[in-house]
């Protein structure tokens, strides 16, 4: 039985019974294997160590209110996976294949899922890798898939807390036609000098423009971008080189049925300023209000100081219902573990 504080859990790893691997060798994928070791041999030529060959998902489980053990939307992360895994040419993880390994793996930590009331939940990582020994630069011929499981705590202990962001104009997070569309590793490599640049300047996240001009609102390092106008319209950018996240998903999907228009278009940087409310969203921490955006010595004001505006309260607080089953599940997100 897991002896786990509940309530300072934080977003690190901590370790459980096992993770569950599947190997894909001669066109097909092994059945699935329950480790408990969370250190795997790997070729020391594998394509994932030398050429970023590796793609990987972020989903969630909850204990909700009726007793019942959900995932969240993971068919949608399914999709995602599958799509990262085209792009970087490696062998595809069946729909049914992905979500059989989150449920076999769920089920075999249920201790560690933390239990209804805590405001936690256990984070579900997916990781698609070419462990094939690749010398010379090309697909690898054999892929590992494995699902590991960690408990998180509740992101926010006293309320939503928003942060300060800033646009680094040095920088840029993707390319016009390059891979900012698929979650790999490389994309996150590539982020963390900026990230430690804004973190010592005093910004806990970077918003990233478009590679192009620098006028058009692209995503923070790890979230997607999303407002609210003076008209009471949700919006979030339309381009091509952002993750497409879940969380933004279900969101959007919120805020219409509760009467909102929803208006996925491209944002010039030089509207921040008339936002009522700006905020990141993701897996993680579902929305993080963000107060000001910094840029070049100016400070643009996009929300209250200090918590979150009235609509990112009322969006996080839906989604926040429907994942803990208080809230009526209309469009059949929670997958139940069973
Ligand atoms: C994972 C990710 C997100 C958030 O996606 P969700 O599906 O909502 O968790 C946003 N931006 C980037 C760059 C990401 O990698």
């Amino acid at each position: 039985m897991a002896t786990i504080d509940w309530k300072n859990l934080g977003f690190s790893y901590t370790q459980t019974n096992c993770h569950i691997q599947y190997v894909w060798k001669n066109g097909r994928w092994s059945d699935g294997e329950l480790v408990e070791s969370p250190y795997i041999p790997i070729h020391i030529a594998a394509s994932a160590l030398h050429y970023g060959q590796e793609a990987f998902e972020g989903l969630k489980v909850f204990a909700r209110k009726d007793g019942k053990v959900s995932l969240f939307r993971p068919v949608e992360n399914a999709k995602r996976l599958a799509m990262s895994a085209r792009r970087v040419c490696m062998a595809e993880v069946p729909e049914e294949m992905f979500l059989d390994a989150c449920q076999r793996v769920v089920k075999a930590n249920l201790e560690f899922v933390p239990p209804y009331g805590t405001g936690g939940s256990m984070y579900v990582r997916p990781l698609l890798f070419g462990s094939g020994a690749q010398i010379g630069v090309a697909p690898a011929s054999e892929y590992t898939f494995l699902v590991l499981v960690t408990p998180v705590g509740p992101y926010y202990k006293g309320g939503l807390q928003a942060v300060k962001a800033i646009v680094l104009d040095d920088y840029d997070r993707a390319a016009p036609r390059g891979t900012g569309h698929i979650k790999i590793g490389g994309n996150y490599a590539a982020s963390l000098y900026p990230h430690i640049q804004a973190a010592k300047a005093g910004y806990p996240v970077e918003l990233y423009l478009d590679p192009v001009e620098h006028k058009w609102v692209e995503e923070f390092s790890t979230s997607n971008f999303l407002a609210i106008t003076k008209e009471g319209a949700y919006v979030t950018p339309k381009t091509p080189s952002i993750l497409p996240s879940i969380t933004n998903l279900t969101l959007q999907q919120i805020a219409r049925d509760m009467g909102m228009p929803v208006d996925v278009r491209p944002i010039a940087f030089s509207e921040v300023a008339d936002f009522t409310e700006v905020a990141a969203c993701g897996t993680a921490v579902v929305v993080t209000p963000v107060s000001s955006i910094e840029r070049a010595g100016t400070v643009y004001k996009t929300g209250p100081q200090a918590g979150a505006g009235p609509v990112m309260e009322k969006l996080y607080k839906a989604v926040q219902g429907i994942q803990y089953g208080q809230e009526p599940d209309l469009h059949g997100w929670n997958v139940d573990v069973d």
